[in-house]
This record gives structure tokens, sequence and C-alpha cells, in this order.
């Protein structure tokens, strides 16, 4: 039997790949929408999520599809009403509220995946693992792309808690995390805020790395063209390229076979996890790329930019 899902906030990303990836997916059942503005075809839609939960004990999970800022109270109405949790990326605000929230989870028996959807981008596991036991001596993360194409008119972004250049740097450091071997931890950054905006447009990050290594960002999100979402590792044998997100990977310029598309698989793998986080009793709450930013916005240097317009 699947299990019954509701979906919360039916903006870009919900519409983009979590209705798809729950319709293509026999573990689960889109059983409600919760939205102030749209209405999900086919299913009972709701404005108030406590009125959805009243309605539907039957829904096991929330999975929360709104910006940041205003995920907590969601996540921990969902919670207090013995629901398990799925936000989106970034976890939430700020650190601690998620702290609260896997300890509220934890308490009370429920799962909370705060989900990193790039880290199942195709090719992330193979670059993990051709990592593994090698020798870092320089690792480059370049992650470039238009806010206009892929938040077209979404002022979040560069409001207070928005993230800015961090909504989608994340992601690389949600990749970085997850494949570099070794622990690194953030000694400076250069951050251009728009003087018109609460949120960096563009970041530079340089990393401590234990055995040397030159590990450093670059992110822009007033960039032109096709996207440039790439980490280039140099090793004592040979270097790795990881592209186009992790949906493609080089290993010294050949490229590897695998997936077609890597990214199409991000969601439904997303789904998959949460269906074996619940079938488990499991949480998977790792804060570790929202650490560097929040170390970023802490240490960083500002240097005010021209305004931002859409
Ligand atoms: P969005 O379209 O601007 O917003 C998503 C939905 O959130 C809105 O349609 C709205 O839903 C709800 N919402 C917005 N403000 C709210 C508020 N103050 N209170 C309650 N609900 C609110 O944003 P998005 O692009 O989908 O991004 C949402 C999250 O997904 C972000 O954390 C983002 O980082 C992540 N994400 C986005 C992308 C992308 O390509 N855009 C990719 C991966 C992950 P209703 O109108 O239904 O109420």
């Amino acid at each position: 039997m699947p299990r019954k899902i509701a979906l919360v906030g039916v903006g870009k990303i919900a519409i983009d790949q979590h209705i798809p990836a729950l319709n293509a997916s026999s573990d689960w059942e889109l059983a409600a929408a919760v939205s102030r503005n749209t209405v999900v075809d086919g299913i009972p839609n709701y404005t108030s999520m406590d009125e959805m939960l009243k309605a539907h004990p039957e829904v096991e999970v929330v999975s929360l599809c709104m910006p940041p800022v205003p995920r907590f109270e969601y996540a921990r109405a969902a919670l207090k009403a013995g629901r398990h949790v799925m936000l989106e990326k970034p976890p939430g605000a700020t650190l601690s509220e998620v702290h609260t929230l896997a300890e509220l989870a934890d308490d009370a028996g429920l799962t909370l995946y705060a989900t990193w959807h790039s880290r199942e981008a195709a090719f992330v596991k193979a670059a993990k693992a051709w990592l593994a036991g090698k020798t870092v001596e320089s690792f480059t993360v370049t992650w470039h792309e238009s806010v206009r194409k892929w938040h077209p008119g979404q002022d979040w972004v560069f409001e207070a808690g928005g993230m800015g250049i961090f909504d989608p740097g994340i992601n690389a450091l949600s990749i970085v995390t997850e494949i570099l071997p070794d622990a690194i931890h953030l000694k400076s950054a250069t951050l251009d805020f728009p003087e018109n905006c609460d949120t960096p447009i563009a970041a530079q990050l340089d990393f401590y790395h234990p055995h040397g290594g030159a590990v450093t960002a670059d992110m822009n999100w007033d960039h032109e063209g096709d996207d440039i979402w790439q980490i280039e590792a140099v090793t004592d044998q040979g270097v790795m390229t990881l592209k186009n997100g992790g949906g493609l990977l080089l290993i010294d310029g050949v490229i590897q076979a695998g997936a077609e598309d890597g990214l199409t698989g991000e969601y439904p793998n997303l789904y998959a996890n949460m269906s074996d986080l619940v079938a488990d009793e499991k949480s998977d709450v790792d804060l570790r790329p929202m650490l560097h930013v929040s170390d970023a916005l802490t240490l960083g240097k500002r240097n005010f930019v021209k305004a931002f317009n859409w």
C-alpha cells in the first residue's frame, strides 16, 4: 500500500519536481495539497495546513515546499500533529530552528528528513567513491547560474533569510560535504550584496583543509548563459571533474559512462529515501552544508554592489 503524503506550498519546485516524482512513485499517494494560491488537480486542496491535517488523519507524511523562512512553523505544527516531515533545502532559516525540529521529531518518534536534492544527482556517489583514499591537492567549486532563470520574480530570495546566492550555493556545499573525504571549515569569504538586497548575489569562499589542500568556491547568481555547476578535484592520483551539478563525471578528462540526464533522478531518490527512513523509523538531518553558509554570513567581508532588478 502506498503511503499517503501531503504537499504544502505549491510553487515552482513543487510543480517542477515534487508532484511528478510523487505521481511516478508506487511508494506514495499524493493525498492532499495545501496552497494559498494554487489547486492541484485530482486531489483535495486546502488553504490551511491545520484544516488539511484535521481532515486527513491518514496522511502520514507532510512534504514542505515553501521558502525557508516560513517553513519552521509548518514543520513544527505537522510534527505536533504526529506526522513525519520532509523539508526542502535549505532545511530552515537558521540552524537552531532545525535543531529544535530534530529534537521534536526525535521525542515524538517521527521522521524528519532534511533533503539535499543535489546529493542525489547521478554521479555524486561515484565521485565520492573515486575520491575515497586519495589526497586532495585542490578542490575548486564553480557555481554560476541565473537567479532570473531559476527564481523568476521570487523576491524572498533577496529578503532576510532567503540566503541569496547560497540558495543554489548550498547545493554545491551539500555535494562537497558528501564527497570530500576530509572535514573542512571556512577560513575567509567575500560576499557581494546588491545595495537593495538583504542577501548576497555572489560569494567567494576559502576553506581550511586538514592536509593543506586549496579548497575554494566561487558562486555567482548574476550569470548569463548556461549554468556552470562544477567541482574539480586535483588529487595525488588524477583529476576528477563533477559537472552539471553532479550529472556528469570526468576522470582525467574522460567522461564516465552512466545516466543520460544525470539530474532527473534527484527527486525520485529523495522520496525513495523518505520512504526508507519512515519504514526504518529514522531521521536524516545533516546540517553541514548550512553550517558553511552560516559561517560565510558570519565571517564574510561584505562588498556592496549595484542594485539588483529583475
Ligand atoms: P516559490 O515558488 O517562490 O515558493 C513556493 C511556494 O511556497 C509558494 O508558491 C507558496 O505556496 C509558498 N510560500 C511562499 N511564501 C510563503 C509564506 N510566507 N508562507 C507560506 N507559504 C509560502 O519557491 P520555490 O522555487 O518553489 O522554492 C521553494 C523551496 O524549494 C526553496 O527552499 C528553494 O531553495 C527550494 N528549491 C527550489 C528550486 C528552484 O529551482 N526554484 C530547486 C530546488 C529547490 P502557495 O502559493 O501554494 O501557498
